[in-house]
């Protein structure tokens, strides 16, 4: 690759003193990005890629949207800053659209991220329990594989143990259930939702706990980072059902499917559920400023507006709901809607869906290509009748194939049971056809490879 003198020295000051996530400095990991547009990324050395992850799942409507820097900017001039203890414009307006895209009765709190958002909803689940007389449900349940935050509690809720292990003891009180794996354990056979074993174990897990003491349970639609696991048609139906029956709320996490990334305003709408809690943060703003909801139906917030000193929820962040992400945000929903941009992660996902096991599906180390609008996981075995999961140097390699061919792809990070082994593609919703052809063509070329 090209380098240049300026490209050099950013690349040793970033070593200097950058601390990245999740690995140390590892120029070959890094990309330090200078510009962008549409679905494009430029480095300092002036390579472009397409980013075929849409950043962390989060860029929906694209890079270099003057509209959404401008709803910013008109804000920052007009007010930049106002508590959520009082109120501002933008937050109503958005609150009040965010109700209308969820299509129920929510009551809508703001934060900054979607770790904040979920540790909200917790807290939410535990003062309502306590608020209704139910002081003993304090109890969240949750998946292995899953990932909901870095947080102390949203942590605590993620299944995966890599993540936790060395920073434990994490927040008390959380549980960890099987995800459904239509790959692995072919649930979508069962006709009655009740019947799937993944439904079964929430229901024997919260009767052995104790139904009196579980709070909630929160589940993504589709587990995302995990390794796109799409689940049995009425998993979540089922889902639902159980903790009816046993009482608790039952919070969506919508942070990476919410925004049209499934095809659809939120993920859980594939699925006929109406949840409590509604967690969102990531496409909200397309990141281009931090912003994330926590949306709650009226009946749970009104345990909240009785007349008792304590009642009300006891918890402030200073950012949360700034007035210039809400602005943008406010933004970025008027460009979703005017482009189109559910409904074209549906068409485009699904064109892709089908491409790709058309291209891949005979390839011995392909177990498994699945996906919903714009989301999608090839899965990479060494076996197709083990299903073994392929040796994760060989999925690196993949994705760096992938990078030097100037497309960016993603990898799950589920490192600890085994599954490492899943490639994800994410792209921003508005990706042209063109460079959707290009993630196509490079991906299935660089898996061809490995033979
Ligand atoms: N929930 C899910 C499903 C996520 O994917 C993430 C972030 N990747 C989070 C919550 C946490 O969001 P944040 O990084 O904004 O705290």
């Amino acid at each position: 690759m090209l380098e240049t003198n300026v490209g050099k020295e950013l690349m040793s000051k970033d070593e200097k003193y950058v601390w990245h996530s999740m690995k140390p400095y590892n120029p070959n990991a890094t990309l330090v990005v200078e510009q962008s547009s549409g679905a494009r990324i430029t480095d300092v050395d002036g390579k472009e890629y397409i980013d075929a992850m849409a950043g962390l799942f989060c860029v929906n409507v694209g890079y270099g949207r003057q509209e959404l820097a401008q709803a910013a900017y008109e804000q920052l001039l007009k007010n930049p800053y106002t508590p959520l203890s009082q109120g501002h414009v933008p937050a109503i307006e958005l609150a009040e659209k965010l109700n209308e895209m969820l299509g129920g009765d929510y009551v809508v709190f703001f934060s900054n991220s979607g770790s904040e958002a979920n540790e909200a909803a917790f807290k939410i689940a535990r003062q309502y329990h306590q608020q209704r007389g139910e002081g003993s449900r304090y109890k969240i349940v949750s998946r292995y594989r899953a990932y909901h935050g870095s947080s102390m509690g949203s942590l605590a809720a993620t299944g995966q143990a890599e993540r936790k292990y060395k920073y434990e003891p994490l927040a008390p009180g959380f549980l960890h259930v099987t995800p459904p794996d239509s790959y692995r354990r072919n649930e979508d056979e069962y006709t009655e939702a009740q019947e799937i074993p993944s439904v079964k174990e929430v229901d024997n897990l919260m009767t052995w706990e104790f139904s009196e003491t579980i709070a909630a349970m929160i589940l993504e639609p589709i587990i995302t980072g995990g390794g796109i696991l799409i689940p049995p048609q009425n998993y979540l139906k089922g889902i639902e059902e159980v903790c009816k029956k046993h009482g608790a709320l039952l919070i969506v996490d919508e942070v990476i499917c919410g925004f049209g990334r499934t095809g659809k305003p939120f993920g859980f709408m594939n699925y006929d559920v109406k949840p409590d809690i509604i967690t969102m943060a990531k496409g909200l703003t397309s990141a281009y400023l931090p912003l994330s909801a926590t949306a709650v139906k009226r009946e749970i917030y009104e345990e909240f507006t009785k007349s008792g000193n304590y009642d009300f929820f006891r918890h402030v962040n200073t950012f949360g709901g700034s007035p210039a992400a809400c602005a943008l945000a406010l933004k970025n929903l008027e460009i979703m809607e005017n482009e189109k941009l559910f409904k074209r992660s549906l068409e485009k996902g699904s064109e892709l869906l089908e491409k790709l096991q058309n291209a891949l599906g005979e390839h011995p180390y392909v177990g498994d290509v699945r996906g919903k609008g714009l989301l999608i996981g090839v899965e990479l075995v060494k076996d197709k009748t083990t299903k073994e999961p392929l040796d994760v140097a060989l999925v690196n390699q993949v994705v760096a194939t992938c990078k030097e061919n100037g497309v960016i792809i993603g990898k799950n990070g589920t490192t600890v049971a085994g599954y490492n082994n899943i490639l994800q593609l994410s792209p921003p919703l508005s990706i042209p056809d063109e460079d959707l052809e290009i993630v196509l063509k490079t991906l299935v070329d660089a898996i061809n490879k490995l033979n």
